[in-house]
């Protein structure tokens, strides 16, 4: 018996490069994950742009507040 349970809650995050007008397409199972394709991407087809790196800078900056955040608020 193959006991394979299906949760259409999990959710998954897709990513389309419109610099090569969405032939390039990956996804990812968190944003973290995304944001580390999405910078592998633009290194090996766009050198010499940084826009996707910006945008994981910007994004960590953002979890890292909201992370201390949270722990100001647990205390
Ligand atoms: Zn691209």
């Amino acid at each position: 018996m193959a006991n394979i349970k299906i949760d259409g809650s999990a959710t998954l995050v897709v990513l389309v490069c419109e610099s090569c007008d969405g032939a390039w397409r990956a996804c990812a199972w968190a944003v973290g994950e995304a944001h580390d394709r999405a910078v592998a991407h633009e290194k090996r087809t766009h050198p010499g742009e940084h826009d996707a790196y910006q945008a994981r800078e910007q994004w960590r900056r953002r979890e890292r507040r909201a992370q201390a955040r949270q722990l100001v608020t647990r205390r």
